[in-house]
């Protein structure tokens, strides 16, 4: 028999909703064993009490950690094609042993924060040493990114732990070859969504009527797009994966309601991943919240890498999405993150039997209205 950790504090947030007073029993595994509220304090003395707000371990929807080493390498604000060149451009300026330290370190802020579930992308090998170490779960999603590529290379990848293949984005991966990654996973049994960049910038559906700056790159370098029938970014997605393949959409700075609503339509499952710091990093674009919001769909967060960001916190992320209820921000930053990865069942919220997580949110205000808010100096850090 371990002993149980008793966990207190002023409220913790759940599923979107505040509780007063919590107390959550967690034993030596972590795992939820019991969730219940205070009534007074001195009788409870073996509980460790927390002037703050806890809530479940963060789940980071959409990273890239193998970019770790890349913080701080590319200008800010030069726009979305400028970046991807610069990206190709310091790529090979960097030691395997300084790519290895980048991670670690990222990975090791990441858990510090509270982040339990990282959707992450790959490229190559690099990151799944430390994956393989660290106590985040991590499910990699390995990119087909090219017009000339296959997913011969990509798939090599898909031998890791929790590892699927995705296309990059509706921009990127021609018409065969999109169908077919976006078809398989109905065939396994625990199957991992597609993480697609999408809406990004605006230059994505530009392309569809052949105008805007993808356009442009694409005839300079005389590639032909063999998709371009399907008429904009959302029809090609709706019209090429099937509606029972979850999948995350990640930025959507430029998807308009429409879209939005087509999307929902078709499919079971869908993640609207934001990413706010990384838009205002590359573009100073925002993504629009205040629709999304409205049409009620399911937001999730990301911090994107450290290639287009300062540091990979959900808590700097979710203040970057503006004046919202925490508890609303929090569900984004945590339930519906692992809902969309399909994680849960064991993540997300804290609940008896789930290894979630716990985090103490500090400096929190109350305002007017009732609700919670975040601040200028609200951190966040693991408990458990
Ligand atoms: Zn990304």
């Amino acid at each position: 028999m371990t002993a149980l950790r008793y966990i207190a504090a002023h409220y913790l947030i759940d599923r979107g909703e505040i509780v007063p007073r919590p107390v959550v029993a967690v034993d030596a595994a972590g795992c939820v064993v019991e969730v219940g509220q205070w009534e007074e304090l001195d009788t409870m003395p073996h509980t460790e009490f927390y002037a703050g707000v806890l809530c479940a371990g963060f789940v980071n929807a959409h990273c890239h950690t193998e970019l770790s080493y890349l913080r701080g390498a590319i200008a800010r604000g030069e726009g979305f094609a400028a970046f991807a060149r610069e990206i190709g451009r310091v790529r090979g300026l960097f030691s395997a042993e300084q790519r290895q330290q980048a991670l670690l370190a990222a990975d090791a802020a990441m858990w510090q924060e509270g982040v339990e579930v990282v959707g992450d992308v790959v490229n190559d090998e690099s990151s799944f040493a430390v994956k393989r170490r660290s106590r985040i779960s991590y499910l990699s999603f390995s990119e087909v990114f090219g017009l000339g590529s296959t997913t011969e290379s990509a798939r090599r990848l898909t031998v890791n732990p929790h590892t699927s293949l995705t296309p990059h984005s509706t921009y990127s991966v021609q018409d065969a070859v999109f169908r077919e990654i976006a078809d398989e996973g109905s065939q396994t049994q625990r199957q991992q969504p597609l993480s697609i960049h999408f809406m990004e910038s605006d230059a994505e559906a530009a392309l569809f009527r052949g105008e805007g700056s993808l356009a442009a790159w694409y005839a300079k370098m005389g590639w032909q797009c063999d998709f371009l029938h399907y008429g904009s970014p959302a029809r090609r997605v709706v019209e090429s994966v099937p509606h029972d393949r979850g999948v995350l959409l990640v930025h959507n700075c430029c998807v308009g309601r429409d879209d939005v609503r087509l999307i929902e339509s078709h499919f079971d499952s869908v993640g609207w991943v934001l990413c706010p710091r990384s838009n205002d990093y590359i573009s100073h674009l925002q993504p629009p919240v205040a629709m999304l919001r409205e049409e009620g769909v399911r937001i999730c967060i990301g911090t994107d890498s450290l290639a287009s960001n300062d540091s990979l916190s959900m808590m700097a992320e979710m203040r970057a999405l503006g004046h919202i209820p925490l508890r609303e921000v929090a569900r984004w930053a945590t339930i519906n993150g692992a809902e969309a990865l399909g994680v849960e069942a064991d993540k997300g919220s804290v609940e008896r039997g789930k290894h979630s997580g716990i985090v103490l949110i500090e400096g929190v205000t109350m305002e007017a209205d009732g609700e919670l808010y975040l601040t200028e100096s609200s951190s966040a850090r693991r408990l458990v």
